[in-house]
Formats: structure tokens, C-alpha cells, sequence
């Protein structure tokens, strides 16, 4: 059970309504962050920054077929019985598209999206401020959920459960419990480490979907959508090879197509081939499988310092001066997909095919 002191708000008696059984402290502390999208007119007016490259509808979202045919199939269900859609939880790797489906969600469920992230949630005020202001059927997205304290994850339960919150007002011996209703709403949470996740939590979403790194296609695809937004004269040629030094990942792919678009200006290119890209993005040190310095940094550190391994991910991480998490959670993630190195029970190891790429960076 949470505790939320009311301090001096303590509730008079009568059927307590949110403000007064939260106290004027909790109403009136400073809010969280939160970021509300999803109204067609209030899609850019937002704190995020203006992400004009975002899909707006499912049919807009490229790739992830699996997570677009689930998802799209719960959204036409919902909308006929006029629910909130069931709780969802996304999984994967950064930049591969989950903030842009909880949008896509609340698009094409035509409701609000109100978008936070764990570490923002410290004390219970704060969820609790959020939860009760929720209307019905609007999303909450939470980024980073594996990263919820314990008192926010208990809140969480009768909240996803039974649309509930459980608090207790009051302190020591004037403490009493109450139960508030809610609107029922979706909760979308978006992790790269779903292992990190509380059973009890994971369990209560309906749906739970894995977002995997994209194939060349789909990042080809992505990236002449982000061009023709862009009002670049791309080649397709062109849009393949910053697909294939992405990572898999489309936030890359975006990030990439900015740095040629630079490249393109100040060279006076209009139209911009292959051989653009490649001058464009060797000038970064994206080398051809999308490694970026960083990326070859660790497989050296491998190499040469620990004869290719098994090495923890602790002392790689202390001999990079990079969190390990980070490491875990970021970096190793695509150096594992494309076989360049591999996690074993004694530590990480280099591949053969990750020496090879080595020798060829070389
Ligand atoms: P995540 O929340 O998983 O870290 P985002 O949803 O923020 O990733 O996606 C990063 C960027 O990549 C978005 O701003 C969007 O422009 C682009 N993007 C992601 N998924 C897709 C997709 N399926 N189709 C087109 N662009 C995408």
C-alpha cells in the first residue's frame, strides 16, 4: 500500500473527490514530466522536440509486421466495443519505433497520449497526480518502466487491475486507507530490458510485443519517407546504403540522413547518390556495417586488451569509461545481431567475423 501524506488537506468526511482525499500538497506540487500528444492539432505542439519524421498512423509505421497485425487488430476491437484498449508493454532495443507506436496508438484510437518516463516518477505524487488526471480510454505512456520504484510499481496494480487507486492519507495513527476510482485508461510501457521487469508488473499487460532491429528493405523504405519529408532529392541507391549503416535502427537511419543532408548542402549537391553517403558518412566514422567509433572501441578494447576475450562486462564497460548498463542496453545489443561478439556464461567474447570486421576497419 502507498503511503501519500495529505499534510494539512486532510479529507473532512462525505465521498472524498480526488483533490480533496490527495491534499492540496499533492495537487499543487510541481508535476512530472509529461508530454501530452496525440490530438491531431496538438501533435507538435509538445515539450518533445518537434519530431517532424515521425508516423502518425499504423499504416504510416514501416516494418514490425508482427507488432503492427497484433496491435492493429486490438485497436479495431477496442474501438467497436468503445474500451480502453489492454495495457501494452513494448520491448527492444532504443530507437526502433516505441514511443512512435504508443503516438500511433493513441492516433488511431482518436484519445490523448500523455507520455512520461520512470526515472520522472520518484515520489507517489507524482503517479498518483498523473493517474488521476487521466480521462477515459487516453493513454499513459512510461519509458523506461523497468526503472519504477517500488511504491510507484504498487500504485501501478489496482490502477492497470481494477481502474483503483489504494492510498493511504494521513500519517501514524490517523492514517487511513482509501480507495479512488479512475478512468479506465492503457498503459504503455516501453523498456529495453523487459528481463528487468517485476513479474507481477509484466504480467499485468495484455499485450506484450518485442520491436526488433528493422531489415534493409523496410530501413530503405524509412529512409525515402524521411527524405521525401525532408525535401531531399534522394536516390534509391542512396537511401540503401544509409539503411545498411543504421544499425537496424530508424532513429539512426534519421540521424545519418541529417549528417548527409549537411554533407549535400554546404557541397552544393542537389541530388544525392551512394557516393555522397559514403563520403558523408566515412567523414563521421560510420564505418560499412554502421559501427561508429564507439562501437570499434569496444571490440579493440577486446582484442588487444583481453586477447578477444572472455572479458565481464564490468571491465569492459570501466576500461571504455561507459555505464554498464548502457553498454548492455545500447552498444552490445547490434554487436551481438550482426555475430560480432557473443555473451557466454565466462563473459563476452569476440567472433571471428567480429576480428575479421576489425582487421578490415584497420
Ligand atoms: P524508441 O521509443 O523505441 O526509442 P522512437 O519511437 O523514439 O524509438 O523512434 C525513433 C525515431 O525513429 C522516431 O522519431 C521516428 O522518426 C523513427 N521511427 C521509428 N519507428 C519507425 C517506423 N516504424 N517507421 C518510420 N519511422 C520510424
Amino acid at each position: 500500500m502507498a503511503i501519500v501524506s495529505s499534510g494539512s488537506g486532510r479529507p473532512s468526511s462525505g465521498q472524498p473527490g480526488a483533490e480533496r482525499l490527495l491534499g492540496a500538497r499533492l495537487v499543487d506540487a510541481a508535476e512530472p514530466e509529461v508530454t501530452e500528444l496525440g490530438q491531431p492539432d496538438s501533435f507538435q505542439a509538445d515539450g518533445l522536440p518537434a519530431d517532424s519524421l515521425r508516423p502518425r498512423r499504423l499504416q504510416e509505421y514501416i516494418g514490425q509486421s508482427e507488432l503492427r497485425q497484433v496491435l492493429g487488430i486490438a485497436v479495431e476491437a477496442t474501438r467497436s466495443r468503445g474500451e480502453a484498449l489492454d495495457h501494452v508493454l513494448l520491448y527492444g532495443p532504443p530507437g526502433l519505433g516505441k514511443t512512435t507506436m504508443a503516438l500511433v496508438l493513441a492516433e488511431e484510437l482518436g484519445v490523448r497520449c500523455r507520455i512520461t518516463s520512470a526515472p520522472a516518477l520518484e515520489r507517489p505524487r507524482d503517479i498518483v497526480g498523473l493517474l488521476v488526471n487521466l480521462q477515459p480510454r487516453e493513454l499513459l505512456f512510461i519509458d523506461e518502466i523497468h526503472r519504477l520504484n517500488r511504491v510507484a510499481e504498487e500504485l501501478l496494480y489496482p490502477a492497470m487491475e481494477d481502474f483503483r487507486l489504494d492510498l493511504t492519507v494521513g500519517k501514524g495513527t490517523t492514517a487511513r486507507s482509501r480507495s479512488l476510482p479512475i478512468a479506465p485508461f492503457t498503459l504503455v510501457g516501453a523498456t529495453t530490458r523487459a528481463g528487468s521487469l517485476s513479474s507481477p508488473l509484466r504480467d499485468r499487460f495484455g499485450l506484450i510485443q518485442r520491436l526488433e532491429f528493422y531489415g534493409l528493405d523496410d530501413l530503405q523504405a524509412i529512409v525515402l519517407r524521411a527524405a521525401g519529408l525532408l525535401d531531399l532529392d534522394l536516390e534509391s541507391g542512396a537511401a540503401l546504403e544509409v539503411a545498411r549503416r543504421c544499425r537496424g535502427t530508424p532513429r539512426i537511419a534519421n540521424r545519418l540522413l541529417r549528417r548527409v543532408r549537411d554533407v549535400a548542402a554546404v557541397g552544393g549537391h542537389g541530388r544525392i547518390n551512394a557516393a555522397l553517403v559514403d563520403q558523408a558518412l566515412s567523414l563521421h566514422r560510420v564505418d560499412g556495417l554502421g559501427l561508429d567509433a564507439h562501437d570499434r572501441r569496444l571490440l579493440s578494447l577486446m582484442l588487444e586488451g583481453y586477447g578477444g576475450g572472455p572479458v565481464g562486462l564490468e571491465t569492459l564497460a570501466a576500461g571504455l569509461g561507459e555505464d554498464p548498463v548502457t553498454l548492455e542496453a545500447v552498444v552490445e545489443p547490434f554487436l551481438l545481431q550482426q555475430g560480432l561478439l557473443q555473451r557466454t556464461p565466462r563473459g563476452r567474447v569476440l567472433t571471428d567475423a567480429g576480428r575479421a570486421h576489425l582487421g578490415r576497419a584497420a
